[in-house]
């Protein structure tokens, strides 16, 4: 397998990044995953202005790894057996010594490769989740790699027999641990609202868009713990997930514990929506 690192194409075994880069010693660099059909990188233009805008929320200067990222998407997506996987884009600081204070002008790392799908997407299949302190800082729109707190919080779904962990933060449920989170709760579609405390999800937006499409009205507000406790469905969405239906929550069942109406809709939906792309 090629990886790109710092404009070059070099197979992954021989990759080579230097022990003192800030993204290794202290998690100083922003991240990128994007869904890829049919050797389509699907909403690339939004997943690099979401990179575009990481960089720039942590002070990163693009002149100092100028790079073509469609060229290079596209060359990776190319590489996909079947067509379907996704990609990793990942930007650090650089290497510099250890000191906190932003290094002059080091060159940033620049890395890349394509993952192949090894599955479908959950898709109808259910997800189980627990309900989670959000642990996390405040700035959880920026996709960095600093991910310390969401691979304790999926370690602690994983440990209690649960897929994801649905983060709280003054008793509101923001997200999950690498997702964002609907529920349907009353007559209403909930979501969290686009903010410093959630990602704003690629996926999500799809989402909002086809439920738009489908006349489902969403209304932008995080649901409260009791909210979700009660609520007839809750689904959580994704790049790798999709949109992917929660049955069981810290044991108890979703609803009558399979995924519901308004998910299914939404599911079907955007098969369809994938399936354009993928053809073209
Ligand atoms: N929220 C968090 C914390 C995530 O890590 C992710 C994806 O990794 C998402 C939401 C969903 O974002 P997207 O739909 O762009 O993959």
């Amino acid at each position: 397998m090629l990886v790109y690192l710092n404009g070059d194409w070099i197979p992954a075994d021989s990759a080579r990044v230097s022990v003192f880069d800030r993204g290794f010693v202290f998690g100083d660099s922003v991240y990128e995953v994007i869904p890829v059909y049919g050797h389509r990188p699907f909403r690339e233009a939004a997943h690099l202005a979401r990179l575009k805008a990481s960089m720039t929320a942590v002070g990163m200067d693009e002149r100092l790894g100028p790079v073509h990222w469609p060229s290079v998407c596209a060359r990776l997506a190319e590489t996909l057996p079947t067509g379907d996987g996704t990609l990793y884009l990942q930007v650090t600081r650089g290497a510099a010594p250890r000191q906190h204070a932003f290094p002059a002008n080091a060159p940033l790392t620049l890395f890349a490769y394509a993952r192949p799908r090894v599955s479908e997407p959950a898709g109808n299949a259910a997800c189980t989740a627990i309900l989670c302190d959000d642990i996390r800082w405040a700035r959880c729109d920026i996709k960095t790699t600093s991910l310390i707190a969401n691979v304790l919080l999926v370690q602690e779904a994983l440990s209690r027999g649960a897929d994801e962990a649905l983060l709280v933060r003054d008793d509101r449920v923001n997200e999950g641990a690498v997702s964002n989170v609907f529920a349907v709760c009353g007559e209403q579609l909930l979501t969290a609202p686009r903010n410093h405390l959630i990602l704003g999800g690629i996926t999500r937006d799809v989402v909002l868009e086809l439920a738009a499409g489908l006349g489902i009205v969403v209304e932008e507000r995080a649901p409260s713990r009791a909210e979700l406790s009660d609520a007839r469905e809750v689904f959580i969405t994704g790049s790798s997930r999709e949109v992917t239906a929660v049955t069981r929550i810290d044991g108890k069942p979703v609803g009558d514990g399979r995924p519901g109406p308004v998910f299914h809709r939404l599911h079907a939906a955007f098969q369809t929506f994938k399936e354009e792309v993928r053809m073209g």
